[in-house]
């Protein structure tokens, strides 16, 4: 079969025939029905070293999955061939209390982890392929009503993991809050649409592309502002010179996260999810009073299936862009060059 792999660090993926995987006793081989390009799998290819994360190249690109089971496993109960399933993304032991409240990217227990910080398409093969091999069948959600696997698979990141940054400031999106997005791409799309769906905050977004703040307002932002050096005073005019009770960096970068920090009300939350690497001061002073300062990494099995519900409801949905599996690495190409509206999602 063909297979999208990142062969070393620091160079682009090529497409390359691998073996079709055989599920082995507990394990499920998905056939894949949609694969979401990450921006993070940029980071991969442009950004990263060796010694950055526990490992290594070469692996199946590919993070965001869902498709149909294809074979199961010996003593596999839960799924049967056929079914229509996303994949969740981050592996951990299943044993640990994090795991067993289905936060495994916090599993406390990395080197019980099929791979150490990992998953498929992070260090182990992803479903940027015909097939995919699942080393557990509880990563397995299965697709509610008429949810399509193209649909699914960018929910269980480009969702997830806005719908956890949201979730996670709740108690501060009340119907007199601001709700700042800063970067409305893959996930910054999602967020938008996870705070106006769950709360009743108002959206500001915030993004350096025209056609990212018409879809932030196709999606439901009250307001959209563009990132420059004037956006902290236009968001402070917006909240009637107050400030934002949450900002969500899906950027991360040095300039986002000043905005970011300058924007935030007393007792707000500012939440950094982009990694493009910046950094800022933080000391007593460098921001309002009883400001929150938090990074959050994707989310956890219990909110993929609390997304699946939002959006089987018709309450939030990805705007996305199917390319085939011959052409993955162009998506990619396309990602870089902020070409692509919403998520890019591979359909072998
Ligand atoms: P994307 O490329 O789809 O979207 C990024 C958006 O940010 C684009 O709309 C772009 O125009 C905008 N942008 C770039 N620079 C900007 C600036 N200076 N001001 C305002 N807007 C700006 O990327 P994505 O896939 O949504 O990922 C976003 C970030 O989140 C990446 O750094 C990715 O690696 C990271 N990520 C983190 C996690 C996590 O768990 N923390 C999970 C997934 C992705
Ligand atoms: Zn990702
Ligand atoms: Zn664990």
């Amino acid at each position: 079969m063909k297979a999208l792999r990142l062969m070393s660090w620091k160079s682009e993926p090529e497409l390359v025939e691998v073996a079709k995987p055989t599920p082995g006793p507990g394990q499920v081989v998905v056939k894949i029905g949609g694969s979401g390009a990450c921006h993070s799998d940029l980071h991969l290819m442009h950004d990263f070293d060796a010694g950055a994360v526990p490992w290594n190249p070469p692996f199946t690109l590919g993070h965001e999955n869902a498709g149909w089971v294809d074979s199961i496993g010996v003593g596999v109960t839960a799924v049967k061939e056929g079914d229509a399933v996303a994949v969740y993304g981050s592996w951990g032991c299943g044993k640990c209390s994090r795991c067993q409240l289905g936060i495994e990217t916090l599993c406390e227990r990395p080197m019980e982890q099929p791979i150490p910080g990992g998953g498929g398409g992070l260090g182990l093969d992803g479903g940027m392929a015909e097939y995919m091999l699942v080393p557990f069948e509880r990563l397995l959600v299965k697709l509610p009503g008429k949810m399509t696997p193209a649909d699914a698979a960018p929910l269980t990141d480009a969702g997830l993991t806005p719908y956890h940054a949201v979730r996670r400031s709740w108690a501060k999106m009340q119907p007199e809050s601001f709700v700042v997005c800063i970067g409305v791409g893959g996930l910054g799309h999602m967020g938008v649409q996870f705070v106006k769906a769950t709360t009743g905050a108002r959206v500001i977004a915030v993004d350096s592309k025209p056609e990212a703040l018409e879809l932030a307002k196709r999606v439901g932002a009250d307001f959209t502002v563009v990132s420059d050096e004037s956006a902290v005073a236009k968001i402070r005019e917006i909240t009637g010179g107050i400030g934002a009770d949450v900002v969500i960096d899906f950027v991360g970068a040095e300039s986002t996260m000043k905005m970011a920090m300058g924007s935030a009300r007393s007792l707000g939350d500012v939440t950094i999810v982009g990694i493009a690497g910046g950094t800022i001061p933080f000391n007593f002073f460098s921001q309002a009073y009883e400001v929150s300062l938090q990074t959050i990494y994707w989310g956890s099995r219990p909110e993929l299936v609390e997304i699946f519900n939002l959006a089987d409801r018709g309450l939030i949905q990805v705007e996305h862009t199917k390319y085939s599996l011959d052409n993955a690495a162009q998506a990619y190409k396309d990602l870089q060059a902020g070409k692509i509206k919403g998520r890019a999602v591979i359909v072998p």
